[in-house]
């Protein structure tokens, strides 16, 4: 069993790769939720989104979010009705929100109404809200304090960033079988997500980095800083925000409690040896994630270092779209 930490893009990216290698059913992913919103009265949980489309088969390649080949008829209805549309959903994304909003007013859980959906979906891994409790990203700017949506889709991640804060997170519990998942995985793997923004609102859930303590497997991550640059978004200055260097150092600090393994870039070879000399152990590998068979590989070079034995390096099923197409970093809507 492995278990991923992630975000929607990258992190969407690398689950890709992973259920190309390994059987689905043997990947659990614990997923970020700081950026859910409130959209057109519908409860929005947009990395939980992703990370359903991409096990399921639906995800858009070339926007990298939302249903592929989706209508935006509703989006447009909207927008004739002077509602707000910078939040772009499409038609069958829609339904998702609807089922997902219809589910949380019967009472239902997040993690019940994610595991109706994805079931409906026809996903076999398991996916996992990090918490079952609201817990918002704010990023605060000299133009006041945003949601991550507001600051990232709204206001193109443009203004400068005084700090991040998790409202909720202190009183958050991580949601049912989150600590069971990370504590007993063969391997926890840290997608290349946003360190601060992804991961970080996961990390600040009460539990989740004493588990992550607690690991019976090792715990990697695959740095998506690439050259002392995030490889699209706005990674880069939120690190710079919360004191951390944008480099594979920097991301080595932001997980240095509970880190065994970084996986970086070939490119970051000379600073992956100055690491070393902290203690880390750190893999230098192909780490941009541009065709299906790229995430395939970088998927077979993590399990191949951090776990043994079946699965690890085999390929299963290479079920590659045929639908690639190169504009894979899009990192934004
Ligand atoms: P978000 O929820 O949309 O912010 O998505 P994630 O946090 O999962 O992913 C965003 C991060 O993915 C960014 O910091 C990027 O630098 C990183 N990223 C995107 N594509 C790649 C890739 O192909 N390789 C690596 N190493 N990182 C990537």
């Amino acid at each position: 069993m492995i278990c991923v930490l992630s975000g929607g893009t990258g992190g969407a990216k690398f689950v890709d790769g992973l259920r190309q290698v390994m059987p689905p059913e043997e990947i659990t992913i614990v997923v970020n939720t700081g950026d859910d919103l409130l959209w057109w009265g519908l409860s929005v949980s947009p990395d939980i989104d992703s990370i359903t489309y991409v096990l399921s088969g639906l995800l858009s390649r070339e926007r990298g979010w939302g249903v592929k080949g989706d209508t935006f008829l509703c989006l447009q209805a909207m927008g004739q009705l002077g509602e707000p549309t910078w939040f772009h959903t499409g038609d069958r994304d829609l339904a998702v929100h609807l089922l997902r909003s219809r589910l949380l007013a019967e009472g239902k859980t997040l993690s019940q109404a994610t595991s109706t959906i994805s079931e409906k979906l026809g996903v076999r891994a398991r996916i996992l809200p990090m918490s079952d409790s609201r817990v918002e990203t704010l990023v605060d700017t000299p133009s006041g304090e945003f949601s991550f949506e507001e600051y990232f889709v709204q206001r193109w991640y443009q203004d400068p960033v005084n700090s991040v804060r998790f409202a909720g997170a202190s009183d958050a519990e991580p949601a049912p079988g989150v600590v069971e998942a990370i504590v007993s995985a063969d391997a926890v793997i840290i997608a290349p997500s946003n360190p601060i923004t992804s991961i970080g609102p996961i990390l600040a859930v009460p539990g989740i980095r004493d588990a992550l303590l607690r690991a019976r497997g090792k715990v990697a991550s695959v740095s998506p800083i690439v050259g002392n640059a995030p490889v699209a978004g706005p990674a880069g200055i939120l690190m710079d925000a919360q004191g951390l260097p944008c480099s594979i150092a920097g991301v080595a600090r932001a997980y240095e409690d509970f880190l065994d393994l970084l996986i970086c870039d070939v490119r970051d070879a000379r600073a992956a040896e100055a690491l070393r000399g902290s203690g880390l152990r750190v893999q230098c590998s192909q780490t941009i994630m541009r065709s299906a068979a790229d995430r395939a590989e970088l998927a077979r070079t993590v399990l191949a270092h951090t776990v043994r034995g079946p699965g690890a390096g085999q390929t299963l099923s290479e079920n590659s779209s045929s639908d690639e197409t190169a504009a894979h970093d899009a990192d934004q809507p």
